[in-house]
């Protein structure tokens, strides 16, 4: 049947639509063109459908039959070979795999939307009403915790424990300023910290006081850790809730994938969830690169026992350290920042040390995730995956390396982390040893206002060097750092495609030759992202036999301008052929009219 229908003519293929619909109009007996239809869970019908494959063709129809992608096609072939218990007409809407976030921390993400965000708190009343609504929520006694205030937006005198305990005089309140280095605490908090009039500030810190001589509630820098001290640990059910409301995030988004920072404890409670049924990403968990190889060995054996199934949690790579942050000048350089020229950063440890570390654990067929932001520590990195390559050497096909998804198809596949400032003749290090260049491109847009002041006009051109990286063939998977930067893959793709803040700056974008085409950009959230964790086979384009995570965009990326890339949402995420998020469920005239095509008999569900 299948075919045949491809072979047909167009007038005999409207012959047999017409000879469909009227063995519908009269019953289900005798149906002898719907009998080889064949009955799936899902088709998605009438959109545009950006597979992400080799050759980024364009689809208009996929059937999806339980987990996965059954056919991409036309929606008249489609509709011709399958029927739907579910039919979703996309109205023209772009469809594309899920996004794969390659690099997040999951759990820290969900704890920051437990707190109290003071982010956008334009006045001290706000800021006020949103920690009088959090107490509000929380039973008394419980402590609330909050971050993102600036004061200088409301006048810029600090604010009291008592504007606090006006609003939370029965919780624990801590609160840290935007930067991190000034916490705002309540009566209680200072109370249950000890921190009376004849408290002293430990070293490096200061408690602020009023002219009698009470602490005001402002403790600054290290004094902030007398009230931390006393914070109790994050319990088993708020992590718990942390990971439920981050998954509401995901879905949100249609994030599917993650490639997770959180850790290997971390997996009991995603197990948890899966059993639940509740568990609407696959994880891909990474293990501490400091641990010993016999406890990684030891976390590798127990995961196992659990027997999970590999394609929604799975343990695949150890994430350490190289160096630091460019913000706070301890990424690792090769030379002296430009803006303080006696620092060149902070390697975490030395090069041979780094080096035998990683070929003791290559050598257990680890794949390694290292964070490299500085040139130097990035050398580092490369330096110490090219030395365990050549006491276990890998063929690295690099016959045609024109073709990127050829690339270190034999390698061990790891990473670097951030890649943040590469020299340029370590470009091509990547490709050679198949070093995968994990990127996030939303740090770019963040950075840029000192980045150039750290780095000068040479440095920052190995900076953020996304599209350089994929010219010399090496693989870019993309991902946010969340909670570090917003959890939204479209401000990601917005980054990399224009290299501007939010608002447009610089005009034409941040050294612009960097920038990608939205289409590459998607690539890499997707099928870029499955390779970094070994699953290309599996997710990361739209194809037959692919597992079914996809998203509806609510405006077609492949055409807005790019400052309407902001604006776009995911409209409906499906993950493992269901569909988990509808933004607006609420079906609109247009789509509750059924196309002629259909069975008037059994209406589908539409949007
Ligand atoms: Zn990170």
């Amino acid at each position: 049947m299948k075919m045949l229908i491809r072979k047909i003519t167009a007038p005999s293929l409207a012959l047999s639509l017409v000879f469909a619909l009227c063995v519908i109009s009269f019953g289900s007996h005798a149906a002898p063109a719907l009998r080889q239809r064949r009955t799936v869970t899902l088709l998605l019908i009438n959109g545009r459908v950006f597979t992400a494959d080799a050759n980024n063709s364009v689809a208009e129809a996929v059937a999806i039959d339980g987990a996965r992608i059954v056919a991409v096609g036309s929606s008249r072939e489609i509709q011709l070979r399958f029927s739907g218990a579910r039919i979703v007409d996309l109205r023209g809407r772009l469809v594309t795999p899920g996004f794969n976030d390659a690099h997040i921390h999951f759990a820290g993400g969900g704890l920051a939307l437990m707190r109290v965000d003071l982010t956008e708190a334009r006045s001290l009343e706000e800021a006020k009403q949103r920690v009088a609504a959090r107490a509000r929520e929380l039973t008394p006694g419980t402590w609330i915790r909050g971050r993102g205030w600036d004061h200088t937006l409301w006048g810029g005198a600090w604010p009291t424990r008592k504007d606090l305990d006006e609003v939370a005089p029965n919780h624990p309140v801590l609160l840290q300023r935007v930067d991190g280095h000034v916490s705002w605490a309540n009566s209680l908090a200072l109370q249950k910290a000890g921190i009376t009039r004849d408290a002293k500030a430990p070293e490096g810190g200061e408690i602020l006081r009023d002219a009698s001589g009470e602490p005001t509630g402002i403790l600054k820098e290290t004094a902030a850790g007398l009230v931390e001290r006393v914070v109790p640990p994050t319990t088993r059910a708020e992590q718990q809730e942390a990971i439920i409301r981050a998954l509401a995030e995901a879905k949100r988004y249609g994030i599917t994938s993650i490639q997770d920072n959180s850790g290997y404890e971390t997996t009991k409670l995603y197990r948890e969830l899966m059993r639940e049924g509740k568990l609407t990403v696959r994880v891909a968990e990474w293990q501490n690169f400091d641990d010993s190889v016999e406890e990684l060995k030891r976390q590798r054996t127990e995961f196992a026992s659990f027997k999970d199934d590999p394609l929604r949690l799975r343990l695949t790579a150890l994430k350490g350290y190289v160096d630091g942050t460019l913000g706070s000048r301890t990424a690792a350089m090769l030379a002296p920042f430009s803006d303080d020229s006696t620092n060149s950063g902070i390697p975490r440890r030395s090069p041979e040390e780094l080096t035998r570390m990683i070929i003791e654990r290559a050598q257990a067929g680890l794949q390694i995730a290292l964070h490299a932001i500085g040139d130097r520590a990035n050398r580092m990195a490369l330096d110490g995956f090219e030395a365990a390559l050549k006491q276990h050497p890998v063929r690295i096909d690099l016959s045609n390396v024109t073709d990127r998804s050829q690339v270190g198809v034999s390698s061990p596949r790891h990473r670097i982390e951030h890649a943040q400032v590469v020299a340029p003749s370590d470009f091509a290090r990547f490709r050679t040893l198949g070093v995968i260049a994990s990127m996030q491109p939303a740090h770019a847009i963040s950075d840029k206002r000192w980045a150039e002041d750290r780095l000068g006009e040479y440095r920052v051109l190995g900076a953020y060097a996304w599209h350089a990286m994929q010219s010399h063939g090496v693989r870019v998977p993309f991902g946010t750092d969340w909670p570090v930067e917003p959890i939204n893959p479209y401000l990601g793709l917005y980054a990399a495609v224009t290299r501007q803040s939010t608002e447009g700056d610089p005009a034409g974008g941040w050294w612009p030759q960097e920038r990608l085409s939205i289409a590459d950009a998607i690539r890499c959230y997707t099928a870029e992202s499955a390779y970094a964790s070994f699953e290309e086979k599996e997710k990361g384009h739209i194809a037959a036999g692919m597992l079914a995570d996809l998203v509806v965009h609510s405006r077609d990326l492949l055409t807005i301008k790019a400052e309407e890339i902001l604006q776009t949402e995911a409209a409906i995420t499906i993950f493992n052929g269901q569909v988990i998020h509808e933004r607006d469920a609420t079906p609109s005239r247009a789509a509750r009219r059924l196309r002629p095509s259909m069975n008037k008999r059994e209406p589908p569900a539409q949007l």
